[in-house]
């Protein structure tokens, strides 16, 4: 073992052989893989070896279509056989619902220029024989789907990152990590320690015991996971014999049951919802190579579904089953990229689908450690993206939630309920006394929706407009047209203060700060003039300032803020950063009788001219200190008023006393969404993300290149010189009982004529390798842009995608945003779009000016 690394990869299952492969590529060739026992020794070896591309979220599906289109590479390099069985593979859904998600799958796929077909259960039965076609009603057929040989691939990327030089030690377990104060790290081992510049916990199993040497508790567990292989089957060798082909993949929903051949026979695995955490707390050093004791009866309902829907196996004898354990994150997906709070400490951890997203994980990260940036929209496996509730229980909780529920349809208006309530307000109680229907905004108890008093407060879950749509109207109406008051709690908070505070803010942010006592809103860029963040500022003070953002992005802002802090030391500018996160609470009241309201509550004069739209003060509020922005994001006459928790029933309290003259209601998360629509507001992590530039997105007037060098500043120059090539857009929706859930495909009527060809772009510009594998630096194509497959339809086109959308109740009119080419932005005409939705595309219209107080006159009043 070499006595020191730029890099140090802990563990050599896939993930750690992947991410070693793609370091060497990259041109690090100075870099060590330690492994504990023999590669593989983890959750590898005993994988089942199926992949596929489908994901939920779209920028996770590229990188899993990235991984299967690399397995020829790393053949090719090490001389080493994947065993890649390209199948392709069907989705089977055995009711309307489940069709209406594959609907929807289908649909995203169109912008990601994927080739799913929706198909009859007769054709699907043409390539998968054994099943009854008469227990399903519809299909998706994926071309990109398949199986391989876990320990050949896994192999595979160890000789191919060989080749180009890195190093690999084997049976020599990490048993510390201390980093000296210049950052170095020294990994010690069992031969030794290793000084290395960066470390990377590839654990996959022991992923926790690593983070737990460095301090950190990582969200994810191990669960059983049991599949069987049955002995040859005469049916089998009869349909490769007639047809000269393997079967292919089938994934049935109701039976929560993958099934494919085998050999001569069949594998069928499957996500029981009686499903078991393994080691929940430690994981055992001694635990290598070994199995565990299956347990039919834990997989009996399961099995007896999939007997039903596929006679063909039933008959079958069982030949083995495997029973072995994998790590899962809290949603599923993997936890990739630096620890927020360490330096040169990464993960690429609890990825559950090593043979799906090994590859795209290994891109992602080295492009992260290399070039400073994943070079993808990668929040979707941000190891940033849960919070410090995310402890042993609360993980143990969702990730059996999560296992259990692998097949089930999410519904867009499904909350799910492990774990919580986990935090709450001060005013849990009272909302819930409220009758208010209760939502989980980033480990937050909020609320979502009041239901009329005598009904149950309960989301009725659905793909259409549901029993939450006449209420949340009630709530948008009696607020826009009087006042209403919502809890803010779940926003993200932070104070910036310090001699250093307004330099350090003015070169992160693309807008001026404010004066003391002014509010501004601006966007955060990365170097590559991509949208990283959205925040509302105001200057509390000379040197203090007071920040606003979306709660889900906290850790993710943080580790930004902090890898741009001045450097210590002596005259250095000083800049504190605090995040309040729970310690500071909010509420919002709106509307046009807002002001009267707050005005019986406070004893200083805030009429328009002495407190303006875009203003800031401390003041008490009911009797306690809090902070007050004129401002909400409802776009009405409003203030967003902030508060330490002890103080919030009594505010609350006095809003609601106060507000009883004025016919004050309260309303909910869902509503507050509502009202935002028809300002044309965007919302972070939906209409703007790092896939986007701010002239892309609309954010035009809260970019002011002149002002300094803010970083990203060159690249945002450069986009509005040469003119943003997509562009965000609100449309009016003809919809029926079901408006835009986000991701669905926007067709417009252009004919021959070019429309600027759209592209869904998926990574920017940093230089780094692209999905297509090939060294790739600046140009469009470098920019990992996928162009929209021609997707064609007589004069109509796929020229874009939705971000978001809704019912817009105060216009009463379906409204959704997304992305359009530019030059067909400005276009209000009617009969040029539509959008699809649920399957059927329906008539949309751009509508530039928002439909609600256009000219923003109620906002200031
Ligand atoms: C029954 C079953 C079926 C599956 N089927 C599929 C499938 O069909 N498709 C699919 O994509 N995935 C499947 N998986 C999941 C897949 O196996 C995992 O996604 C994958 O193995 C994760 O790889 P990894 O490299 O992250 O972790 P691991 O394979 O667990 O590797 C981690 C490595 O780190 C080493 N290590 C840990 N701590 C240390 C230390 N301190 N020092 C040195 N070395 C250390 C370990 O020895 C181990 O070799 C299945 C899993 C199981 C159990």
């Amino acid at each position: 073992m070499k006595s020191h690394a730029k890099a140090v990869v802990i563990g050599g299952g896939v993930v750690g052989c992947s991410v070693l492969y793609h370091l060497a590529k990259a041109g690090w060739t100075d870099i060590m893989l330690i492994e504990r026992s023999e590669l593989t020794s983890g959750s590898s070896w005993h994988a089942a070896g199926g992949f596929h591309t489908l994901n939920g979220d779209p920028n996770v599906a590229k990188l899993q279509a990235y991984t299967v289109q690399l397995y020829r590479e790393i053949e090719e390099l090490s001389g080493q056989s994947c065993s890649l069985h390209l199948t392709g593979g069907v989705m089977m859904a055995d009711t309307p619902e489940r069709m209406d998600f594959l609907r929807l799958a289908h649909a995203k796929g169109r912008y990601l220029g994927m080739d799913t077909e929706l198909i009859t259960p007769s054709e699907a039965k043409a390539m998968f024989p054994l099943m009854d076609e008469t227990n399903f009603v519809g299909a998706m057929w994926d071309p990109v789907e398949g199986h391989l040989d876990p320990s050949g691939t896994t192999h595979a990327y160890a000789k191919a990152a060989r080749k180009l030089g890195a190093e690999i030690v084997l049976r020599n377990r990490v048993v510390e990590l201390t980093q000296e104060v210049d950052g170095t790290w020294n990994v010690v081992t069992e031969q030794g320690t290793a000084k290395a510049e960066h470390v990377v916990n590839c654990g996959g199993l022991w992923a926790r015991e690593i983070g737990r040497m460095v301090g950190v508790e990582l969200p994810l567990l191990a669960m059983e996971h049991m599949y069987l292989l049955t002995e040859p089957m005469p049916e089998v060798e009869e349909f490769n014999k007639s047809t000269g082909r393997e079967m292919i993949g089938v994934l049935d929903f109701k039976g929560e049951i993958y099934t494919r051949q085998e050999r001569n026979g069949i594998l069928l695995g499957t996500y029981e919802k009686a499903c078991k955490p393994w080691s929940p707390v430690n994981t055992p050093w001694d635990f290598g190579h070994e199995l565990l004791q299956p347990d039919i009866d834990r997989i009996a309902p399961s099995l007896e579904i999939g007997f039903k829907h596929f006679p063909g196996i039933e008959k079958a004898g069982i030949k083995q089953i495997i029973n072995g354990p994998f790590t899962f994150a809290l949603d599923g997906n993997p936890l990739v990229g630096p620890v927020q709070g360490l330096t040169n400490f990464w993960c690429a951890c609890a990825v559950m689908a090593g043979f799906s997203q090994g590859g795209g994980v290994g891109l992602a990260l080295s492009n992260w450690m290399v070039h400073g940036d994943p070079g993808f929209d990668v929040w979707g496996m941000d190891v940033a993206r849960f919070g410090e509730w995310a402890t042993l229980r609360y993980t143990n909780a969702k990730v059996r939630e999560n296992y259990s529920r692998r097949f089930s349809i999410r519904f867009p208006n499904e909350e799910l309920p492990a774990a919580r309530p986990a935090q709450t307000t001060p005013l849990y109680d009272t909302m819930l006394a409220n009758n208010a229907v209760m939502g989980d905004s980033w480990g937050l108890e909020t609320p979502l929706w009041f239901a009329p008093k005598g009904t149950e407060p309960k989301d009725i879950v659905s793909f259409h407009r549901s029993n939450d749509f006449g209420p949340i109207g009630e709530e948008v109406r009696a607020t826009r047209e009087k006042v209403g008051v919502t809890e803010i709690a779940n926003f993200a908070k932070y104070e910036v203060s310090g001699p250093g505070s307004e330099d350090f803010l003015n070169r992160l942010m693309t807008n001026r700060m404010p004066k003391t006592g002014r509010i501004v809103l601006t966007p955060m860029l990365n170097e590559f003039g991509r949208l990283i963040g959205d925040f509302t500022i105001a200057k509390a003070g000379e040197e203090r300032f007071m920040i606003w953002s979306s709660s889900a992005a906290q850790k993710y802002h943080m580790r930004w803020f902090e890898k741009h802090l001045p450097k210590e030391g002596p005259g250095a500018p000083q800049v504190r950063i605090h995040r309040f996160d729970q310690t500071l609470v909010g509420l919002s009241i709106a509307g046009p009788k807002s002001r009267d309201l707050l005005q019986k509550l406070v004893d200083v004069d805030i009429s328009t001219k002495t407190f303006r739209f875009m203003d800031f003060r401390e003041m008490a509020v009911g009797g306690a200190p809090c902070m007050v922005n004129r401002i909400t994001y409802t776009g009405d006459l409003g203030y967003e008023i902030w508060m330490a928790p002890a103080y919030q029933r009594l505010v609350y309290k006095a809003i609601k006393d106060a507000g009883e003259e004025f016919g004050l209601v309260d309303f909910g998360m869902r509503a507050l969404l509502s009202m935002r629509l028809e300002k044309n507001f965007p919302t972070w992590f939906r209409e703007l993300r790092p896939i986007y530039g701010p002239f892309e997105g609309a954010m035009d007037r809260f970019v002011k290149l002149e002002k300094n060098d803010f970083i990203g500043r060159e690249a945002a120059a450069r986009e509005q010189s040469e003119g943003p090539k997509l562009r965000r857009v609100s449309f009016i929706v003809d919809a029926a009982d079901a408006d835009v859930m986000g991701d669905e495909p926007i067709w417009a009527k252009v004919g021959g004529k070019d429309s600027g060809t759209v592209e869904k772009p998926h990574g920017y510009g940093a230089p780094r390798f692209d999905t297509d594998g090939k060294q790739v630096r600046g140009s469009r194509a470098a920019e990992g842009a996928s162009a929209v497959r021609g997707i064609v339809d007589g004069d109509w086109r796929v020229v874009g995608w939705v971000t978001s959308g809704g019912y817009a109740h105060y216009i009463r009119k379906s409204m959704a945003q997304g992305y359009v080419p530019a030059a067909l932005a400005g276009d209000e005409s009617a009969g040029l779009f539509e959008i699809e939705i649920l399957g059927s595309r329906r008539p949309a219209r751009i509508n530039v000016e928002p439909p609600f107080d256009p000219s923003g006159e109620k906002m200031r009043a």
